[in-house]
């Protein structure tokens, strides 16, 4: 259960750092976002700040220089004289002709002069087609308040001219009495071409939030926010602007700063151009409060250049985070890849300590194994030896016990010649005796020859009896079937079997050792004689040839044959159908190891005409083959 519970433990703990980090990449993110904004901001603010300024400096200076420009025109006496006579064509036409000239000196739009009745008695455009001359003015505004003693500025559409224009009216008195008032109006189109052409966003708007100035064209009549009725109503009686159709402004108001700026967003759709360029955009607007006259500059700024920076800001800062972390998690993953090397290398290296300690301790056993198999090797080895040397005594002692088993006949044939000896001695005395030397030379060549017969057993006895050492030699098998023949022909002769010889005229050599195989040898002869002790017929055949390398000696005899409980145990130690006394059991076995030292080997089989054939195959010998 534990088990399972760690690793949901780490996973947790993963997701929960993976939402810190997450959530704080994404406020650093946005904080850039917004720290960009709010400097932008900030620095569209500023010069905001000092473009309001200029702008309204320029227009109070504008303005200021008419100001006075009615005042003055009270001290034109013209200009009184025809208030005084208001009828005198003469005196009318004077001033017409003094405002016309005044009016291009001062670079105004128009002056005139209207009596109290606020009908024009004179104007500087009196020979233009739409001259102000005998029209009633009384309704607008400017005229009431001067005719009412307050010096007015007015900013409206001319209802003759069509002309938008500020107007400066103000009382003309004579002796303290007013008797007419004396109007200026001023254009604001070239200051207003001038801030089209600045680039700026500005507008102007009046006391009753009508934008009459404007560096947008389309944004120029619009009111900020809809008009109360009674504002509507007044501006109709004074035609303030004429038949413009006023309409409002959708400004959404998205944000507001604690100085008055604010940030808004512009819907006026299926407007002119212009405004379309504003439509949706958002604004930074700062307003500049005007005395004197009661108007507000409204300074706009387009804000989608700021949040286009502070967008590429927060990209940028989003990039770098990312390229932060990626550079973490690469130095981790180093980190991690150089702890795991290292780990790894003491894990190899301890692999390799363990390895070297059991490699010490394998070859401390090895070394163990190593000292015991070579006394297991020296004890076998002494062993081989001993069995060696018990072969060699047994194999010996085979051959005494063949030679014991002869010793009779041996006797025999030594007593005979002793006995011949005997008399022929005797013979020889008498002989000398008589002196017949002649006959005695005769016996004592007998003799001699009986002497070197006797000489010839022994030495053979001898050669047989003797140990041979273990050593491949050339041997003439025509030789060793004699050697052997001759230990047995006593036997054969008594026990009237017939010998038959096949040997081949040139010899045949094989290797081995001739002592031993005479042993083998007479060991078969006297096999085969003692199976035919019984037979009528005798027979003892002794066959020997060379083919492809080899060389075989066939030794048959016509008796019983194998016994059919001996085929299998042929060759097997102490294993005798002989009575007790008569065999050991051990001749076969004997001689099959001494044929097979020499490289060859011994079978025996049931002859098909009757009998046993024993087979002894040895190797040629290469050199004499
Ligand atoms: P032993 O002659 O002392 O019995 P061998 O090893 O020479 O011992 O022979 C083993 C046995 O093999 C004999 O007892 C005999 O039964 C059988 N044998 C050997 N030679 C012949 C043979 N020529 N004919 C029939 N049987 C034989």
């Amino acid at each position: 259960m534990s088990r399972c519970r760690l690793p949901a433990r780490g996973a947790d703990k993963k997701s929960v750092v993976r939402l810190i980090v997450i959530t704080s990449f994404c406020c650093v993110v946005y904080g850039s976002y917004y720290l960009s904004l709010r400097n932008g901001i900030d620095g569209l603010r500023e010069t905001g700040m000092q473009r309001m300024e200029v702008y309204v400096t320029s227009l109070n200076s504008a303005l200021e220089k008419y100001n006075f420009l009615p005042k003055t025109l009270e001290l034109n006496n013209d200009v009184i004289g025809m208030l005084n006579a208001p009828l005198d064509q003469q005196r009318v036409a004077t001033v017409n002709h003094t405002l016309e000239q005044i009016n291009a000196q001062a670079k105004s739009n128009v002056i005139y002069i209207l009596d109290l009745n606020g009908v024009t008695l004179a104007s500087s455009n009196w020979n233009k087609p739409r001259s102000f001359v005998g029209i009633d003015l009384a309704f607008r505004p400017y005229v009431q308040a001067a005719l009412h003693h307050v010096p007015a500025q007015f900013y409206a559409i001319g209802t003759i001219s069509n002309e938008a224009g500020y107007y400066f009216a103000q009382g003309i008195y004579h002796n303290e009495k007013m008797i007419g008032v004396a109007t200026v109006k001023v254009s604001l189109d070239q200051l207003e071409k001038t801030w089209v052409q600045g680039g700026d966003k500005v507008v102007l708007a009046d006391e009753n939030n009508v934008i009459f100035l404007s560096s947008v064209p389309a944004l120029k009549y619009q009111t900020l926010g809809s008009l109360p009725t009674s504002i509507s109503s007044h501006l109709a009686v004074t035609h303030q602007y004429d038949k413009q159709r006023l309409a409002a402004l959708q400004l959404t108001d998205v944000q507001s700063f604690s100085d008055g700026t604010q940030i808004v967003s512009l819907h006026q759709p299926g407007q002119q151009s212009h405004f379309s360029v504003l439509s949706g955009m958002y604004l930074l607007s700062q307003t500049k409060l005007m005395t004197e006259p009661n108007w507000r500059l409204i300074f706009l700024s387009d804000l989608s250049k700021v949040q286009k920076s502070a967008r590429a800001a927060s990209a940028f800062t989003a990039v770098a985070i990312g390229f932060l972390l990626l550079l973490i998690l690469y130095f981790r993953q180093r980190q991690l890849a150089v702890k795991q090397s290292l780990s790894a290398k003491e894990v190899l290296q301890r692999a390799y300590e363990q390895l070297e300690v059991m490699v010490q301790e394998r070859t401390f056993a090895l070394n163990a194994t190593t000292q015991e198999l070579t006394q297991e090797v020296a004890m076998h080895y002494k062993a081989q030896m001993t069995l060696q040397k018990t072969q060699d005594e047994l194999i010996q002692s085979s051959k005494m016990a063949v030679l014991g088993q002869m010793s009779a006949g041996i006797t025999h044939e030594l007593n005979q010649p002793l006995t011949a000896l005997r008399t022929m001695s005797d013979n020889a005395q008498v002989l000398l005796d008589r002196g017949n030397t002649a006959e005695v030379r005769k016996n004592l060549i007998i003799i001699s020859e009986i002497v070197d017969r006797m000489g010839a057993i022994t030495r053979q006895l001898k050669v047989f009896a003797r140990k041979s050492p273990r050593q491949l030699m050339s041997v003439s098998i025509r030789q060793s079937i004699v050697n052997a023949l001759f230990l047995v022909e006593r036997r054969i002769a008594l026990e009237q079997v017939r010998l038959i010889q096949q040997i081949p005229e040139e010899d045949v050599i094989a290797l081995g050792d001739a002592n031993r195989l005479e042993q083998v040898l007479v060991n078969l002869f006297n096999n085969g004689l003692d199976a035919m002790t019984h037979s009528d017929v005798r027979c003892l055949t002794v066959h020997a040839y060379s083919q492809s390398g080899r060389v075989f000696i066939l030794v048959g005899d016509t008796g019983a044959g194998i016994a059919d409980e001996a085929a299998q145990r042929l060759f097997e130690p102490f294993f005798t159908t002989k009575a007790q006394g008569l065999g050991l059991g051990l001749g076969l076995v004997i001689s099959a190891q001494i044929v097979g030292e020499f490289g060859g080997k011994l079978s025996g089989r049931n002859a098909s005409r009757g009998g046993a054939v024993f087979t002894v195959e040895l190797a040629a010998d290469p050199v004499n083959h």
